[in-house]
């Protein structure tokens, strides 16, 4: 879509540190780390938000999980402990309007997070 910035990421547009990459989704480095590994999950469809989730969309989902998890060993943090999150609208913190899952981990996670 147009002047969203994750589909000039996967389009190419963008400078990225890409992790992962398949036919469906990318992984790539948050630009801003909220915590020593941080890394971004998002399909390569354009979705807004999780509100905008389609049956059809369940396998994209799944998967996305799957190389989340994946990742999360990669990178060291399985055993420790990480945190996968996406926020929905507004208040639920989402800044970026085209769907993604953040993999945190490397630091203890606070609960309730803020
Ligand atoms: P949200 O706030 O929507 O849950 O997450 C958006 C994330 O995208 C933030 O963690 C932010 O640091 C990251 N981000 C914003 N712009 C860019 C960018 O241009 N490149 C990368 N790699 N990450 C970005
Ligand atoms: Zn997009």
């Amino acid at each position: 879509m147009k002047d969203c910035l994750f589909c000039k990421i996967v389009n190419g547009e963008m400078n990225t540190d890409i992790i992962y990459e398949d036919e469906a989704i990318m992984a790539f480095q948050d630009i801003e780390p909220q915590a020593p590994v941080h890394i971004l999950i998002i399909p390569k469809k354009h979705i807004s938000t999780l509100l905008d989730l389609e049956k059809e969309d369940e396998a994209l989902i799944g998967h996305i999980y799957s190389v989340a998890v994946q990742l999360a060993r990669d990178n060291g943090i399985a055993e420790d402990g990480f945190r996968i999150v996406s926020n929905c609208n507004e208040k639920g913190g989402q800044s970026v309007y085209h769907i993604h899952f953040h993999l945190l981990g490397g630091r203890n996670m606070q609960w309730p997070p803020g």
